[in-house]
């Protein structure tokens, strides 16, 4: 009897034991497929933020948290495609990770986004290995790719162990974007970067209740008929009545907005003021000229793209022909033929769709290959050009270009009067710039309209 219950208490304890080796391997597989990353086959963010304060508890050694990217690896990818793309983060991950072996480790956090953790033990190492390790990166990706990456880093050095992974990663990432704007390698820390980061979050929390406020308004650019001078649209440009009595631009608001996401809402907003306005200008009985209205790429990304637009101008009764749709070469997304789809659902619906900045990215070309767009918009950058031998070739051409796909030239930043004659001889067929007229407040451009109606 004795014999048998200690067998049946062998058993069961083995039993258990077993259970609980199981159950153990698996909570450790299900914890290794969370930290999986798909792309590069190493961890990803979540290993970073349930690991780092182990692995910093473990080794005594100095650490630091080094935040990586490649510079416009979004535009690296619109003009050599994602496959491109997928093959470079590949590359460089794996450089990463040799560098990383038995000293720290490296996550894949998004896009092209990469924290390490390393420990050193002097900053003159910790400098050496950056370089080497840059080094490293650049020669494995021009190999697999022929393609030089410049690569921008923010370094962390960890001197509080008990800080939030949260807030470390934050300190790296805001001394990575400040290398990337001063065009640097790598970048340490400091106190002063995080004031930056600070005012831009506090810069967000502003614009998110001015939106509610309705802080935002339209100044409006006309556009002209470069023959005869008649005008034929303008542009909505976005302002911001500060409750400080100031103007706000967008080149201070802007890229914020486009970083936190916000400027979806920004671009709805716009639209909407645009309607908004339309339709009380043709209740007046004037005769409104069509409004272009600027649409970023977030915007562009967002699935209900086109039910917004087509429910806003139902609301206010306004027919799509009034609205211009303006699309910057940047927001050229990863995926061109929904982008393609996009600007052919826009122009059956009624609305004029124009390319806007042309010549100031990348895949001007590419974008004209692949979208049929009502009109192409010279950028300033090349309009500035008007008057060297290169500069007149290239705005030549490019209105030939326009025309002999079927599309109107509209030249941006027109200042002077030989930038003007020189475009007009070109045959260009509207002209946009402080030559013929600034932006303007909204109830200026009501007193043009009514004398043009
Ligand atoms: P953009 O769409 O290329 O707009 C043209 C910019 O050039 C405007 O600057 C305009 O004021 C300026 N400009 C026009 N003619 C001249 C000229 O002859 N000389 C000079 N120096 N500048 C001229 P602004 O209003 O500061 O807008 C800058 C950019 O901000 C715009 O470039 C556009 O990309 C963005 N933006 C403006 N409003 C909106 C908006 O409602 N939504 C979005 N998503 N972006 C907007
Ligand atoms: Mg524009
Ligand atoms: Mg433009």
């Amino acid at each position: 009897m004795t014999v048998l219950l200690s067998i049946a208490i062998i058993l069961l304890v083995s039993i258990c034991f077993i259970l609980y080796y199981r159950q153990k391997k698996y909570k450790e597989h299900l914890l290794q497929a969370c930290y999986k990353d798909l792309l590069t086959g190493g961890y990803n963010g979540f290993y970073l933020k349930e690991q780092l304060h182990s692995e910093l508890n473990r080794d005594k050694n100095n650490a630091a948290l080094i935040a990586i990217d490649i510079n416009m690896f979004q535009e690296i990818n619109e003009i050599y495609g994602v496959q491109t793309g997928d093959k470079i983060l590949k590359s460089m991950f794996y450089v990463l990770q040799e560098h990383s072996k038995n000293n720290g480790f490296v996550v894949h956090m998004r896009a092209d986004e990469f924290m390490l953790l390393r420990f050193y033990d002097t900053i003159d190492q910790l400098n050496q290995w950056m370089e080497l390790m840059i080094q490293e990166i650049n020669q494995k990706i021009e190999t697999h790719t022929k393609i030089y990456v410049a690569i921008s880093s923010g370094i962390y050095l960890i001197e509080e162990m008990n800080h939030a992974v949260e807030k470390m990663c934050d300190c790296a990432n805001a001394a990575r974007t400040i290398c990337k704007k001063q065009q640097k390698k790598y970048l340490y820390f400091h106190e002063s970067m995080r004031k930056i980061s600070i005012a831009e979050k506090e810069l967000e929390q502003t614009i998110e209740k001015a939106i509610a406020k309705k802080e935002f308004c339209a100044w409006f650019q006309p556009k002209y008929n470069a023959h005869t001078k008649q005008l034929i649209g303008a542009e909505a440009l976005i302002r911001w009545n500060k409750p400080d009595g100031t103007l706000g631009m967008p080149a201070q608001f802007i890229p914020v907005c486009e970083k936190s996401g916000k400027i979806l809402n920004i671009d709805r907003y716009m639209f909407e003021y645009v309607c908004s306005n339309l339709s009380r200008w043709i209740k007046k009985g004037w005769k409104p000229v069509p409004i272009s209205v600027n649409m970023s790429r977030a915007y562009l990304e967002n699935r209900d793209v086109i039910q917004y637009l087509v429910d806003t101008i139902k609301k206010y009764n306004v027919p799509a022909k009034y609205l211009n749709l303006e699309i910057t070469e940047s927001s050229m997304i990863e995926r061109e033929e929904i982008l393609a789809q996009l600007v052919e659902q826009m122009r059956s619906i009624g609305f004029g769709v124009l390319l806007d900045d042309y010549g100031a990215g990348y895949s001007s070309l590419k974008s004209l290959n692949l979208m049929n767009f009502d009109s192409i918009k010279i950028d300033k950058s090349f309009t500035d050009t008007i008057g060297t031998t290169k500069g007149n070739n290239i705005v030549q051409h490019t209105i030939f270009l326009a025309h002999s796909l079927g599309m109107k030239a509209i030249a941006e930043g027109v200042e002077t009067e030989l930038q003007y004659q020189f475009l007009c001889n070109c045959n260009c067929d509207y002209i946009q710039g402080y030559y013929l007229s600034k932006p303007m407040p909204i109830k200026d451009f009501e007193c043009m309209l009514k004398e043009e109606g």
